[in-house]
């Protein structure tokens, strides 16, 4: 399954994860995993606070200052640094399933992290049933 995604903005952290739970509802596999993965070069995925919004605001502001948009960098297309943004956070987030249920933390939700947008992006989705369940 895919879920598409909308960026906004040049650098933008987006909570799909309200879009991965009605997926993995849907699916109605009981107990299992749910893979997630971003084909993109310049985007990635990660699992952090979704309850206070500040907290991505703060992720974000503190990549950007890392990796700054300005420098000495070779690549022509002129988006070195969402290249680097996208391998430091990375492509892949793996969580399980119980009782039809992503297992997040209370505070945890999956973000969408878009480093050259706007743009349309794909994030793969692979739900997978636990063969032997409790
Ligand atoms: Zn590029």
């Amino acid at each position: 399954m895919i879920c598409t995604v909308k960026s906004r903005t040049r650098t933008e952290l987006i909570d799909i994860t309200s879009k991965i739970q009605d997926m993995v509802m849907s699916a109605g596999i009981g107990q299992g995993l749910c893979m997630l993965y971003v084909p993109h070069t310049t985007a990635a995925i990660t699992i952090n606070e979704s309850a206070d919004p500040s907290v991505k605001d703060d992720i974000l502001m503190i990549i950007n200052r890392i990796i700054p948009w300005e420098a000495e960098y070779r690549h022509l297309e002129g988006n070195s640094p969402a290249h680097i943004k996208s391998t430091i956070v990375g492509p892949s987030e793996l969580i399980a399933i119980n009782n039809n249920r992503l297992v997040l933390g209370t505070w945890q939700g999956i973000f969408f992290c878009e480093f050259d947008g706007p743009r349309t992006r794909k994030v793969q989705v692979r739900i997978i049933k636990e063969k032997f369940q409790e």
